[in-house]
């Protein structure tokens, strides 16, 4: 394992002990910030290289939109994966379009829309899936990296501002 990587481990392994309403607080504010500068129509690297997990509410909104019945969707697009989740078939995924645009925006899968989840509550629940996402999506990358300064012992005045605003 690289010495890159067992630091990345280290500090993910560190934010566990941090306070759950601060870690929300920070990552929810870089969030903000960080897509402010990002636009997800240069990159939809997420659609390329990643595909959701359909809910079971996913699949039939969509069938319906495509006016097929769900299973003749699930068949044609999806597959069981070894966790028993619904998955695309194929990636990049059918519905994104060549100017990186998603075709079924409006009734995309839940995971699309709250991707790459660091706006969700708990965040603390959710750090392995923050660690996974900072190699597929640029913004969690600057969020972490961000992190890593904001939570570093040289930076603690940087954090009690932060945290005053
Ligand atoms: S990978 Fe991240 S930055 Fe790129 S399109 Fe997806 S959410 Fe936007
Ligand atoms: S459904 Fe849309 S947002 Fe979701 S992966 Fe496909 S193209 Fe991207």
């Amino acid at each position: 394992m690289s010495s890159q990587i067992q630091s990345k481990n280290k500090f993910f392994q560190s934010l566990k002990n941090q306070n759950t309403r601060t870690l929300d607080k920070v990552i929810h504010e870089l969030h903000d910030d960080v897509f402010k500068k990002i636009d997800c129509l240069n990159c939809a690297n997420c659609c390329k290289t990643t595909g959701p997990l359909w809910t079971a509410k996913d699949r039939d909104r969509v069938a319906k939109h495509l006016k097929v019945k769900t299973t003749e969707f699930e068949n044609s697009y999806l597959k069981i994966d070894e966790e028993g989740d619904y998955v695309l078939q194929q990636l990049p995924c059918p519905f994104l379009e060549n100017d990186n645009r998603c075709g079924i925006y409006k009734i995309r899968p839940k995971a699309c829309a709250e991707y790459p989840h660091t706006k969700r509550p708990k965040q603390k629940q959710i750090l392995h899936l923050t660690q996974i996402n900072q190699s597929i999506c640029p913004a969690v990358e600057s969020i972490v990296d961000q992190m890593e300064f904001i939570f570093s012992k040289n930076a603690k005045k940087g954090l009690q501002k932060r945290l005053k605003r």
